[in-house]
């Protein structure tokens, strides 16, 4: 039988048993990144982790219903309600159209989204597309949670049960973070409408009740997830940032438009950062970590995607390059045992009809590997225990004198839920070209062959040679790799 799936619930702070509100499916809502700037590596981790999620419920037989955001309008600088609208502020800075800054940016997270495996939700939700609903929604809690004040329309955070539950951080001292705005009944009070100071044009604004101006980024989430999903729904999950201030927030909102005390969804998972020692993680710092950095240094995007896999989701995880390296050089050995199968075995393996189950992969791998399967199942149920997960697959990878067909079958379930796409991958497709490099791939196997007949020859001063010219333009010959790599840049 397929174990219970367990996940941690930070409003509980504690491991619960999935209940789905809707039998027989799964609804979730992922906080999607603010399309102002490419997203950080660190950014991309949340929906790496968002994607396992989404395919351990498909794995589990949930019809799943995932819903990512797009923030377009009213990301603030500051998460505590005070600073410029970050869209804003970059289409000032560069002199653009913010909707083409918002175009391009989206874009960019969505190659990101495809490099990593990351599954398509059923919706991308456009906030500027809801604004309407954004509206209706505000107008349904004004009259008995929000004031006027000059700036635009602020939730009263003491109207609503138990505020701040989620981030329990709901002490004076924390609250002293958050910038004073003239007239705020209590400190965690924020802006669901910010209206466009007297004499100030936005590039996005509308028409409301309270003035012509924009959401605020919590109202947006609220309003998007609570149209596509339908209050209460299953699951809402973010990075770790969001448990203090962003989601606290969507939660009153919630419990307002819902004349509840539930928070709108039954459970809510947060990632833990990325984090990296040297500051390149930060938007601001010149060259910073994205995926196209390290496509440009050579590492294939996948190695991330298993980087993050190796670390639990709930646990900080810290960025190096020798790490990344590390997670590309495990990535290759599965690669090369799939390959390994598939020389042996001519047919393509097919994926089923609406996916792998662990139902069906229960059913229809051959029994020798229902031990295995129950493994990796149990361990994903085990609130998403990947790194464990990833061990199973390869040990299943490493048996010897079995069918290769039924171990690829057995592996294809497997990576279904793990989105590594070792199936369709090649040892070729590993060897990305690292971009500074000027020397062309044909001309370094014409050196090594060279090389080869020098040595064949044993005129090792000439081999030598051709090793050290190559050495001197960036290339490293590798005797005897236990990869089979006969040189790396
Ligand atoms: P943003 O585009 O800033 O709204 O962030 C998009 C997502 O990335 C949010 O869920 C954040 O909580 C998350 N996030 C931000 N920084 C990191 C990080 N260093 N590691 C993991 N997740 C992060
Ligand atoms: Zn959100």
């Amino acid at each position: 039988m397929s174990a219970p799936l367990r996940l941690f619930n930070s409003l509980t702070r504690e491991l619960e048993t999935f209940a789905p509100i809707h039998p027989g499916e799964a609804r979730v809502y992922s906080c999607g990144p603010t399309v102002y700037n490419y997203p950080h590596i660190g950014n991309m981790r949340a929906y790496v982790f968002a994607d396992v999620l989404g395919r351990t419920l498909s794995w589990k037989g949930y019809a799943l219903t995932h819903v990512i955001n797009i923030t377009d309008v009213g990301h603030l600088t500051d998460d505590a309600d005070a600073g410029e609208d970050k869209l804003e502020k970059a289409a000032a800075e560069r002199a653009q159209s913010i909707w083409d800054i918002a175009r391009h940016y989206t874009e960019a997270y969505w190659a990101d989204v495809k490099a990593l495996g990351i599954r398509q939700p059923a919706h991308w939700s456009i906030a500027t597309d809801y604004i309407e609903a954004m509206i209706e929604f505000a107008k349904s809690i004004a009259d008995q949670h929000c004031y006027e004040l000059e700036g635009g329309l602020y939730f009263d955070v003491s109207t609503v049960a138990d505020y701040g539950r989620l981030a329990r951080a709901h002490t004076d001292e924390g609250e002293g973070r958050i910038e004073a705005v003239e007239g705020k009944r209590n400190a965690a009070d924020f802006a669901i409408w910010r209206k466009t100071p007297a004499g100030e044009t936005r590039q996005m604004e509308w028409d409301s009740p309270w003035g012509r101006g924009a959401p605020g980024w919590h109202l947006e989430c609220s309003v998007m997830s609570g149209k596509l999903l339908g209050f209460p729904f299953d699951i809402h999950t973010g990075g770790i940032d969001h448990r203090e201030i962003h989601h606290p927030n969507e939660i009153a909102q919630n419990q307002a438009f819902c004349h509840s005390d539930a928070s709108g969804a039954n459970v809510w998972m947060h990632n833990n950062f990325l984090v990296e020692r040297s500051g390149k993680m930060s938007k601001s710092a010149g060259e910073f970590l994205r995926l196209q950095l390290l496509i440009d240094k050579g590492y294939h995007p996948l190695a991330y995607r298993l980087m993050c896999l190796q670390a639990h989701y709930r646990s900080e995880l810290e960025f190096s390059w020798e790490g990344l390296g590390a997670a590309l050089t495990r990535l290759k050995r599965m690669v090369m045992a799939v390959e390994a199968l598939k020389a042996r075995h001519e047919a393509p393996v097919e994926q089923p009809e609406g996916g792998w189950t662990y139902r069906r992969a229960h059913d229809e791998v051959n029994s020798v590997f229902v031990p295995l399967v129950a493994r990796f199942d149990e361990a994903v149920s085990d609130d998403l225990n990947t790194a464990v997960a990833l061990t199973v697959l390869e040990e299943l990878l490493s048996l010897k004198k079995m069918d290769p067909g039924e171990v690829l079958t057995a592996a294809a379930a497997m990576d279904a839920v793990l989105g590594l796409g070792l199936l369709g991958l090649t040892r070729a497709d590993l060897r990305l070209r690292p971009k500074a490099t000027a020397i062309g791939e044909a001309e370094i196997e014409d050196a090594l062959a060279r090389r080869k007949a020098a040595r064949a020859e044993k005129d090792f001063a000439a081999s030598d040679a051709i090793r050290g010219d190559l050495a001197a333009r960036g290339v490293e010959v590798m005797d005897g790799d236990p990869l089979g790599w006969e040189w790396r840049l």
